[in-house]
């Protein structure tokens, strides 16, 4: 019998690409006051001519939390999240280092949230990214478990870190985990050099990404799914041994990657295809995972029942490593 890996069909909108961090590595983001807004209208028009999507993945660049425009894009965040609600889809926002009150209000409107810890250490690719500071981030995974919002998180390799920071990284995702019971899953993801980055390093090696998977798998509790993204590994035999050691997700498929634009996703079918032939089944999920559907909002949780009554394919259960 065919093991199961799972992925969410996605579509990515961007709030704004202005950001008032600079990481070295970033193909994102523009300077702030350079970019336009999505405006409520455009995004409408987008979410209709969309198919085969569940997940609305919100992606934004994040607006300082002294400026006077932060209201406005909270706002223009949570907006969004409502009309891919009432749209019928499913979102989840990643829109950076939040405040307590922010993530508070964003569950209302998500199934899930999101923020890669990145790493425990600072590097020095973040010199100029004050929300990359580490306790900024771990606080927010904190924040996340003490409102029971399903969280995903995870590490970045390849922008200057040692094996021993990936190790603490992972022992302190561990360790939020055991206390709040709320991350969903981990991503571990593999840096790749894009053409917009100031950083311009190499590519992560087949070795570092399967030893760091191992890793995650034996330091994470078993409850925790591990996803590793496949459009940024070179290689489909890596994907094969990545899931020998405990991968079972691979993240959103979407049409275009916004963090890393210059590695697109292979078609679904394809993937599928290839997986199965290699004794895995791919199947859809959604952007929450099983087990926390109760920690919803009633509203969320009858969308999901509604849902899942008229999509049989969607897993009901994660994934067992
Ligand atoms: S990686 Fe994220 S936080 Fe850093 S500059 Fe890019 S958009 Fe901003």
């Amino acid at each position: 019998m065919s093991r199961i890996v799972t992925y969410s069909p996605a579509y990515t909108i961007v709030p704004t690409y202005e950001c008032f961090n600079r990481c070295l590595y970033c193909n994102f983001r523009v300077d702030v006051g350079k970019a336009s807004w999505l405006e409520i209208e455009t995004a409408r028009k987008i979410l209709t001519s969309l198919k085969g999507v569940t997940e609305i993945l919100i992606l934004s660049g994040e607006i300082h939390p002294l400026s006077p425009q932060r209201h406005l894009w909270f706002q223009r965040i949570y907006d969004l999240a409502s009309l891919a609600l009432s749209s019928g889809f499913f979102p989840h926002t990643n829109a950076g280092v939040l405040s307590y009150e922010e993530m508070s209000r964003l569950k209302q409107v998500n199934f899930s949230l999101g923020l890669m810890l990145e790493q425990v250490v600072s590097l020095d690719v973040h010199k100029y990214a004050p929300t990359k500071k580490p306790e900024l981030r771990i606080q927010q995974l904190q924040w996340a478990g003490s409102l029971k919002i399903p969280f995903t998180t995870g590490i970045l390799l390849g922008l200057g870190e040692t094996i021993q920071d990936c190790y603490d990284s992972l022992r302190v995702i561990a360790s939020i985990h055991q206390k709040w019971g709320h991350i969903q899953e981990v991503i571990i993801q593999p840096y790749q050099p894009g053409k917009q980055e100031i950083y311009k390093g190499k590519p992560v090696g087949k070795e570092e990404i399967l030893e760091v998977v191992a890793m995650a798998r034996k330091i994470l509790p078993p409850d925790v799914t591990i996803q590793l993204p496949p459009n940024l590994i070179s290689d489909k035999q890596l994907l094969l041994e990545a899931l020998q050691l405990g991968v079972r997700d691979l993240g959103g498929i979407v049409a275009k990657d916004e963090v890393n634009p210059d590695y697109p996703h292979e078609d679904i079918t394809f993937l599928k295809n290839f997986l199965r032939e290699n004794g895995w089944q791919l199947k859809p999920r959604l952007p929450v995972y099983p087990q926390y559907y109760s920690w919803l909002p009633p509203h969320l949780q009858m969308l999901i029942q509604d849902f899942l009554s008229q999509h049989q394919d969607y897993i009901r259960h994660p994934p067992t490593s």
